[in-house]
């Protein structure tokens, strides 16, 4: 009976689930990430709590394999990380090498978006789909995409960067230099910087979320720009690839229809009428499990020749 470890590994946080042949999360792990400390401490202690968790198996049970989904650009085929803004400790490194060799088992690796996709695409809002857009808005926004149930990476790894797809070309700069991005509307961070510009009161994208949702106007009005650039997004991605559900995942989607509501309005002004009328979009119903179950599917996938 093998099991599989799933690692979410976040810019502050890393989530580890055990995860059973029957893809339920037996046992979690949580730790700080403190990639500053450098690859080697970041490895070591991911190791600890892979050991913590095989230890909780019985003698029969084998764990077979390690996933993981990293936030930002990775070389899919090396598990290399590449520049990753929120993790500089340990951006451009062998990590997925070095995380193998430590644990002495197989370790799959892949961008974030495209795991918890895979989490959502198996278990969640596209089980029952052949082919779904997964738009995660956290910390940053980055999409993934699976066509006839297969992971789109295009012809140099970098499809799925739709948080930096252009929605104002007026707008707010962007951190990539470019202008009026989809994240410059839709990313926590983002949330955070113009309810301050707005209000003088710096909190968190997360707080602005849940005043949104207390009823703060400000807010609300901030959560109903950010659904009208995120509907843009799928308006243009719709038209382009014909993909019919969009699922929307990451912190800044617990706004719920707040925010999924101004997307599907500005949708139907921006899409034509026949595309738009068969586009769902959902919320994800896996959450914070997405990533964890999407990187167990991953490393099964990749590493113990599927299901
Ligand atoms: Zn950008």
């Amino acid at each position: 009976m093998s099991h599989i470890i799933g690692i979410d590994l976040g810019g502050s946080k890393i989530a580890l689930g055990l995860v059973s042949p029957r893809d339920e999360i037996s046992a979690r792990r949580r730790i700080d990430t403190e990639s500053e400390a450098g690859l080697e401490s970041v490895v070591e202690r991911i190791a600890i709590e892979v050991d913590a968790l095989r230890a909780t198996l019985r003698p029969e049970q084998k764990l077979e394999a390690v996933g993981i989904g990293a936030p930002g650009p990775v070389d899919c085929v090396s598990g290399d990380l590449l520049t990753l803004v929120n993790l500089p400790g340990i951006s451009n490194t062998p990590f997925r090498r070095a995380l193998q060799e430590r644990l002495a088992l197989p370790v799959a690796l892949d961008h974030d978006a495209k795991v918890a996709a895979l989490g959502e695409f198996h278990y969640g809002a596209g089980r029952e789909r052949e082919s779904m857009i997964y738009i995660v808005m956290g910390a940053g926004v980055g999409a993934a995409i699976i066509y006839q149930g297969q992971l789109i990476y295009g012809e140099s790894n970098s499809a799925g960067e739709s948080g930096h797809m252009t929605v104002d070309p007026k707008g707010h700069p962007c951190h990539c230099g470019s202008r009026g991005c989809l994240e410059t509307y839709t990313s926590g961070p983002a949330l955070a910087k113009h309810y301050a510009a707005a209000t003088g009161d710096k909190v968190s994208g997360a707080a602005v979320t849940e005043r949104a949702l207390a009823g703060d106007e400000t807010a609300r009005a901030l959560l109903g720009k950010a659904g009208c650039a995120l509907g843009i997004a799928i308006a243009s991605l719709a038209m382009t690839l014909n993909i019919e559900l969009f699922v929307i995942g990451g912190s800044v989607a617990n706004a719920g229809d707040l925010l999924l509501e101004a997307a599907r309005a500005s949708l139907k002004q921006y899409a034509f009428k026949a595309v738009s009328a068969r586009v769902k979009v959902a919320a994800s119903e896996m959450g914070e499990d997405a990533p964890i179950l999407g990187a167990a599917w991953l490393a099964r996938d990749r590493l113990i020749g599927g299901f």
